[in-house]
């Protein structure tokens, strides 16, 4: 059975764990290094990209984790989870840090905030349409060659398509919410990579 992790300091924990679960994964929430070890790939949650970073410096989860994603761990970051891969976070606090493991640009909030949340269907490649919810989502703004566009979105807000679903190697991110709709596709898209 795939041992999958959840990082499970502040967020939507349950919901990913449900729907890994739904897979046939043994999931564990990671909230230690011992956790972390104990897993062949983990998920990122959405929440708030500043409380998670801040609690996995204090777990001393951090360090550990980037080193992992280094090393090739696969991981998958949804909302604050791509936020928290990214390179460069645009609208982030003064002393926001991210792993850097997506070489992309993303601004938080970049779609409005809270009452600006919506949902769109979302052609993903070699899935087919997924729904897409995206609550204060980040919006990737610039990208690299190493990353591979597997959606994009047109917000019709004047702006043009942006990427919402990417993968730079064995690390995946997406802007919206896949783990609150009752399509488990992409996370079984994650699995099969593992
Ligand atoms: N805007 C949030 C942040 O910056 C992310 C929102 C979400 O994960 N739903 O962390």
């Amino acid at each position: 059975m795939t041992r999958v992790g959840v990082l499970a300091l502040q967020g939507d924990v349950g919901e990913h764990v449900s729907m890994l679960e739904s897979l046939g994964c043994e999931v564990v929430k990671v909230r230690t290094v011992e956790d972390l070890n104990s897993v062949e790939g983990l998920v990122l949650p959405g929440g708030e990209s500043t409380t998670i970073a801040y609690l996995l410096t204090t777990s001393g989860l951090k360090d550990v984790l980037g080193a992992k994603i280094s090393q090739g761990l696969p991981v998958f970051g949804t909302c604050a989870g791509l936020i928290l891969l990214s390179s460069e976070v645009l609208d982030g606090r003064s002393d926001q840090w991210s792993y850097g493991a997506l070489s992309l640009s993303v601004r938080r909030n970049g779609y409005g905030r809270q009452i600006a949340s919506f949902e769109s269907p979302l052609e993903v490649k070699d899935v087919g349409t997924v729904p897409g919810v995206f609550i204060r989502a980040p919006r990737i703004e610039t990208y690299s060659d190493d990353v591979e566009v597997l959606a994009t979105l047109d917000h019709g807000d004047g702006l043009g398509e942006h990427p919402v679903f990417v993968r730079q190697h064995q690390v995946w991110g997406a802007s919206f919410h896949p783990e609150l709709t009752g399509d488990a596709r992409l996370h079984q898209l994650f699995l099969n990579s593992l």
